[in-house]
């Protein structure tokens, strides 16, 4: 089995940033240390949706070629481009 890994067509990088919208994230503040510095408790997101994805480096938006060039919104077509990758 081989697995295929993400790789930016702009600029080599491998790491991918998933941009959510509409996120809810619900943080425990446990207080604050004699420096002034916030100490987190548990937290938790909620809802939103995937607006793109980018590259973590350059910031190159992925988009769909079969989908009239489209920023990339579904982890089912983000696989289907990296598959694609490479083979040309
Ligand atoms: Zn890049």
């Amino acid at each position: 089995m081989s697995i295929k890994k993400f790789k930016c067509p702009k600029c080599g990088c491998r790491v991918i940033d998933e941009i959510m919208v509409n996120v809810t994230q619900t943080t425990t503040i446990e207080g604050v240390d004699e420096d002034g510095i916030l100490i987190f408790g548990k937290s938790d997101t909620d809802g939103g949706k995937i607006s793109n994805f980018q590259c973590h480096k350059c910031g190159k938006v992925i988009r769909n070629k079969d989908n009239d060039d489209k920023p990339i919104t579904l982890l089912k077509e983000l696989a289907g481009f990296i598959m694609g990758q490479g083979k040309k």
